[in-house]
């Protein structure tokens, strides 16, 4: 389970460094960094795509590694990591994948109505390929993702985090299809919300992938940091230059060329934003322990198109228009302890479907 390809899923994270202590300066630079992708410098998307226009929406979004929004805790770990004094072998994070498979969310009413039909249709378009379910906020809820609409960039809040309820999502407004709201972004952004790190911070991409230092911005170096072998679980799925997770070449590149090179043939795949790939999908059921997941069923992501086709069907013909939310619930594994489980959840819950709602 260790030995394969890919770190993705976050059931721990550390920054990969030499077994050596490092220089105050080091670490304060470090810092320095992590709190500088915490703050809201005042810049736009907009002016920050013209500075490197090469590279995504979400790479330009100017938090850690573009787009992910670290809270207090995590920062704090990421530093202590950084400088060897945490301690190595145990997961340091909690288990941060969203009790019982489903993410609370709710909007500010801040969208247009074709923004919150994008919005929407990338949600239900991960309801189909996953066990992943989505449910608007109730009064009951406590945990949930707040999804916004600043101009700064495209980000998102890592995991689920018990300790703070309020996760944020961010969608720069723009048209559907464009910039943040291209609809690969945003399922890259559910992506961070469900736990998942980028493709190229795992531990063996050094195989995959050639950096070019010389080319990247002065100071954004730790945007290309590795993530340690031991606490982050590659779910024994390929590395993949096609997932939707992964940096393009031009990446916080200070010179318009290429801060990334794959190393063997990506079929110019590499950083692509026009599909979710099937590997993407089954990373995330994976995490989440859905239903034949971890099955010997080579592409287990064909099994659940299967299966939700199967369910279509029924569905229309019952004259029903939803089908993602037929996933009986006892299928879906609860690896979570009970004690886990978030005090506002029911647990007489039922995932509801995602609905697409005038605002
Ligand atoms: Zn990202």
């Amino acid at each position: 389970m260790w030995s394969a390809l890919v770190v993705l899923s976050l059931v721990g994270c550390a920054v990969a460094g030499p077994p050596v202590t490092r220089s105050r300066k080091d670490i304060e630079a470090f810092r320095a960094y992590l709190e500088r992708s915490r703050t809201d410098d005042g810049l736009r998307l907009e002016s920050r795509m013209l500075a490197n226009p090469k590279a995504s929406a979400w790479e330009n979004s100017g938090k850690f590694q573009g787009d992910i929004l670290l809270n207090d805790k995590q920062a704090e770990l990421l530093e202590q990591q950084y400088a060897g004094v945490a301690a190595r072998n145990a997961y340091i994070w909690p288990n941060t994948k969203w009790p019982r498979n489903t993410v609370v969310y709710d909007f500010n009413n801040e969208f247009t109505h074709a923004q919150i039909i994008a919005i929407h249709s990338a949600m239900l378009e991960i309801e189909e390929h996953t066990c992943i379910r989505f449910r608007r906020k109730t009064i009951l809820d406590r945990h949930y993702v707040r999804i916004t609409g600043k101009p700064d960039g495209c980000y998102a809040s890592l995991g689920y985090w018990k300790d703070i309820p309020v996760h944020i999502l961010n969608l720069g407004k723009a048209e559907p299809g464009e910039g943040c709201f291209i609809n690969s972004i945003i399922i890259h952004e559910w992506f961070h919300i469900l736990g998942f790190l980028h493709m190229h911070s795992t531990y063996n991409r050094d195989d995959y992938v050639h950096l070019l230092w010389e080319n990247m911005k002065p100071g954004y170096e730790y945007e290309f940091e590795r993530f340690e072998y031991d606490v982050a679980d590659n779910l024994d799925l390929p590395y993949e230059y096609a997932s939707v997770m992964h940096y393009d070449r031009f990446a916080f590149s200070k010179n318009g060329r290429p801060t990334m090179l794959p190393i063997h043939t990506d079929y110019g795949l590499m950083g692509q934003l026009d599909y979710v790939t099937g590997w993407d999908w089954h990373r995330v059921n994976r995490h989440y322990n859905c239903p034949h997941a971890w099955s010997s069923e080579e592409h287990s992501d064909e099994s659940y198109e299967h299966e939700y086709k199967v369910e279509e069907n029924a569905a229309v013909e019952d004259g029903q228009e939803d089908l993602a939310d037929d996933l009986p619930q006892e299928e879906v594994v609860e690896d979570l302890p009970q004690e886990e489980l978030a005090p506002d959840t029911p647990q007489d819950f039922v995932a509801e479907k995602v609905s697409v709602v005038d605002n």
